[in-house]
């Protein structure tokens, strides 16, 4: 159920019965040589898509850009805003929708950079903030204990939502040690890695199966968080 796809006049009706809104936040960001810009999008906005079904709970148009990591920012294509204007644009369009009648917002964003997420959470009380990626999968993975940045993890979700996205045989192994790292994910450094090509983590050894089992963790994860606000309606 998407919100612009109704009439003012539906939406109205929804009011009657739910207060809730799903705001999808996604990236347009590099995800190595194998992966699309859209990778972090198009995953948040299938979870979104998929709870918004199964609950009746109306989907907003995508925010399609984020915060990006300052390493990223000359890799064709990438394109993102800033901290202050992310938190602005989601308090001014829930504002909109506040004065409305709706009053609670759930953001899904499948993107972790600190200041993106300091952004979302930074906005309002009635935002709750989810972090599909933000699970615990390391019973799934091999190589990782965690998602990184299209790496085993999320190579492997993509696999699994959208396979004809995926060029594995571009896909390459990188890994830095979080310390060394550190100061890139603190937006301190943007001085060129060794090695670096837009990926951290094991992308080769993505697979469709992992992909299913990280998907539906993740999914759960949201569809909780949501069900649990209904049920207090
Ligand atoms: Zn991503």
């Amino acid at each position: 159920m998407k919100l612009n796809q109704l009439k003012y006049t539906e939406i109205k009706k929804y009011l009657e019965k739910k207060d809730c809104l799903i705001i999808p936040v996604g990236t347009c960001e590099q995800h190595g040589p194998h992966l699309p810009l859209c990778s972090d999008t198009i995953v948040a906005e299938r979870i979104c898509d998929e709870i918004s079904s199964k609950y009746n709970i109306l989907v907003a148009p995508t925010v399609n850009y984020g915060v990006n990591l300052p390493i990223d920012d000359n890799m064709t294509g990438t394109c993102g805003i800033t901290y202050i204007l992310l938190k602005d644009t989601l308090s001014s369009i829930t504002q909109y929708w506040k004065n409305q009648g709706f009053r609670h917002f759930f953001v899904v964003s499948c993107h972790g950079d600190f200041f993106h997420i300091r952004a979302l959470n930074d906005t309002g009380d009635n935002i709750t903030v989810i972090e599909p990626y933000d699970v615990d999968i390391s019973d799934i993975l091999e190589r990782q204990v965690c998602a990184r940045h299209a790496c085993e993890a999320e190579t492997s979700v993509l696999l699994y939502l959208y396979p004809e996205l995926v060029d594995m045989s571009k896909a390459i192994d990188f890994d830095v040690p979080i310390e060394k790292f550190l100061p890139y994910l603190e937006h301190k450094s943007s001085k060129k890695l060794d090695g670096y090509v837009g990926n951290i983590g094991y992308a080769t050894y993505a697979s469709k199966e992992k992909g299913k089992l990280i998907y539906t963790r993740m999914k759960q994860k949201a569809e909780d968080v949501i069900k649990e606000y209904l049920a207090k309606l």
